[in-house]
């Protein structure tokens, strides 16, 4: 089993959302999970970089057999890109 990185972006693949998961049959639902979670968390339909409404979902195999492998990775980057959301939330909004 490989863990997969599903990612929903904008054309100029700027990251909307991004979901790690383990079995590889449920791609569909993963894609569908996320939409719905968009409408939940309030997200805004369209890239917050550069205004692009044209998203779609892409999926990757990560280098990592588990979650619990990947784990240490996905927390970095996840930190990483909190930094990246607070600084760009500081800047004036172009869309
Ligand atoms: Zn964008």
């Amino acid at each position: 089993m490989k863990v997969h990185l599903t990612q929903y972006l904008c054309e100029n693949r700027h990251c909307i959302i991004a979901v790690a998961w383990e079995d590889s049959d449920q791609r569909e639902r993963i894609e569908s999970m996320m939409k719905a979670a968009v409408k939940w968390m309030g997200i805004n339909p369209w890239c917050g970089l550069c205004g692009s409404t044209k998203l779609h979902f892409e999926d990757a195999v990560t280098p990592f057999a588990t979650l619990a492998e990947a784990n240490e990775s996905l927390k970095v980057c996840e930190a990483a890109q909190a930094v990246t959301r607070e600084v760009f939330s500081q800047l004036p909004k172009t869309n």
